[in-house]
C-alpha cells in the first residue's frame, strides 16, 4: 500500500531529514560536564505495589462525587471575591484531582441487572459475578477466595475498616462464604474461625460478642460514641504500640452499627483507616486493606441529601488522609477507589441558590445499573483505565499481588 503525504514537498522532506540527522547526532553525543552535574531524573516508580488499598464508597456514583465537587466549588466561589471560575473549578474537585487514572466499572450481578451489595462486594472481592445477596460464593454456592485470602496466603497483612457492621454485606464479602447476606451470625463465625482479617474496625458488636476473639490474640474493644473525642484517641492508641502487627478487632460501640457522620461519627473513618494502615505496615510483606464508606448507600436509599453530603465529605476526607499517609510511607501503595453500585439514581439538574449547593434529584430508593467510576493512584494504577466489569477490578488487583 502506498501512503501519500500531500503536505510533504521535496523541500520539507529535506528539512525534516536535516532535523532528524541533527537530533540523532545530538542524542548520541558524549555527555558533557554540564549534563553530568544535571539533577538526576526522579526515581522511576516501580509498577509493583507493596500495599493494596481498595476504598469502596457503597452506592457512590459519578453524581454523588459531582455533588461533592459542587459543594467545594461553591465554598471556594463564596470565599474568592474575584470569582475566578477557572481557579475555582481547577482547585476544588474532590477525589477527581488526586487520582491520575480513571475507569468505569459495570456492576450488574449474575442474576440481576441491578446488583445488591452482596453480589457487588463479591465481584470486587473475589472476581466472580454471583447471585444477589450471596457472600463470597459463586452461582453454585461454592466458596471463592477473596483478595484478602489471596493476600494472606502470600504472608501479607489484611484489614477492613467500615462505617457499618463488620458483618455487613460489603466487608463480609472479603472474609465470609455464605449463601445469604442476612446470615450475620454465620458471617461473624467466619470472621472468627477463618481468621482471614488481621485488623477489623467497624460496627457489629452484637454479632461479634458471642465469639471469644480474645483467646485468639484479638482485642474486642469498644469505641463509645458518647465519649467520642477521647475514645477516638483509642483508635490510634488501641492498635499496638509494639513493633509487630497486632491482630485487632475494634467495635465502634455496642450498637449494631456506628451513627451517621453528621450525628457524631465524622472523622472516625479517616482516623481508623490511617490507624489500620500504620498497624498493617508493621508486617514486612505488605498488606491488603479494604475501607468502606458504607453509609453513602444508606443516605441514598433514604434520598436524604444532607445525610449524603455528610457521608461523602467524610469519605472524601478519608481518601485524602489515606493518600497522604501512603505518600508519606514511600508511595509504594496502590489505592483504588470505586463503588459496588450507584444508589438512588441521583442527578444534578441545577443549582440550589438558597442553600448554595447543587440541586439533588433522586429517581429511586433502590440501586441502579449505571456504571460507577474507578479512581486509581500509585504503582500499578495505569491498568485501571477503560471500561470494564466490576470483576475486573479484582482481576487487575490480583495480577499485581505478589506470587509465591
Ligand atoms: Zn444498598
Amino acid at each position: 500500500m502506498i501512503v501519500r503525504f500531500p503536505f510533504l514537498t521535496k523541500q520539507s522532506v529535506r528539512v525534516i531529514g536535516v532535523l532528524v540527522i541533527f537530533s540523532v547526532a545530538w542524542m548520541s553525543k558524549p555527555a558533557t560536564a554540564l549534563q553530568l552535574v544535571k539533577k538526576p531524573s526522579p526515581k522511576k516508580q516501580s509498577s509493583q505495589p507493596k500495599n493494596f488499598i481498595l476504598i469502596i464508597g457503597d452506592g457512590t456514583g459519578l453524581a454523588q462525587w459531582s455533588a461533592l465537587s459542587a459543594h467545594y466549588q461553591y465554598r471556594a466561589f463564596a470565599a474568592d471575591s474575584t470569582h475566578n471560575l477557572d481557579i475555582i473549578q481547577r482547585d476544588n474537585v474532590s477525589v477527581f484531582s488526586s487520582f491520575p487514572v480513571m475507569g468505569l466499572s459495570q456492576t450488574f450481578s449474575a442474576n440481576n441487572y441491578i446488583t445488591d451489595s452482596g453480589a457487588g462486594g463479591t465481584a470486587l472481592s473475589s472476581g466472580q459475578k454471583t447471585n444477589n445477596y450471596a457472600i463470597g460464593v459463586n452461582e453454585k454456592g461454592e466458596a471463592i477466595p477473596s483478595l484478602a485470602t489471596i493476600a494472606k496466603n502470600q504472608n501479607m497483612a489484611t484489614g477492613i475498616v467500615v462505617t457499618c457492621e463488620l458483618t455487613h454485606a460489603t466487608p463480609a464479602a472479603f472474609y465470609a462464604h455464605q449463601p445469604k447476606r442476612s446470615m450475620m451470625g454465620d458471617i461473624a463465625k467466619d470472621l472468627y474461625e477463618l481468621n482471614t482479617i488481621d485488623v477489623a474496625i467497624g460496627g457489629g458488636y452484637p454479632y461479634l460478642k458471642t465469639f471469644p476473639f480474645e483467646q485468639h490474640n484479638l482485642i474486642v474493644d469498644e469505641i463509645n460514641s458518647k465519649n467520642y473525642p477521647t475514645q477516638l484517641n483509642n483508635i490510634d492508641n488501641g492498635l499496638s504500640e509494639s513493633g509487630s502487627m497486632q491482630r485487632t478487632i475494634l467495635c465502634y460501640n455496642k450498637d449494631t452499627f456506628p451513627p451517621k457522620a453528621h450525628e457524631g461519627r465524622a472523622g472516625y473513618l479517616e482516623r481508623a483507616s490511617v490507624a489500620a494502615m500504620r498497624e498493617l505496615k508493621k508486617q514486612p510483606n505488605g498488606y491488603f486493606l479494604m475501607i468502606e464508606g458504607s453509609q453513602v448507600d444508606w443516605a441514598c436509599h433514604e434520598n436524604d441529601s444532607a445525610y449524603l453530603m455528610a457521608e461523602i465529605i467524610d469519605l472524601d476526607n478519608t481518601i485524602k488522609a489515606v493518600l497522604a499517609e501512603a505518600k508519606a510511607s514511600g508511595d509504594e501503595t496502590l489505592i483504588v477507589v470505586t463503588a459496588d453500585h450507584e444508589t438512588g439514581g441521583l442527578t444534578l439538574p441545577g443549582w440550589d441558590k438558597k442553600n448554595g449547593c447543587a440541586k439533588l434529584s433522586w429517581s429511586t430508593h433502590q440501586h441502579t445499573g449505571i456504571p460507577v467510576p474507578v479512581f486509581a493512584y500509585g504503582p500499578g494504577s495505569q491498568s485501571f483505565t477503560g471500561v470494564y466489569q466490576n470483576v475486573d477490578v479484582f482481576k487487575k488487583i490480583q495480577t499485581l499481588l505478589p506470587k509465591k
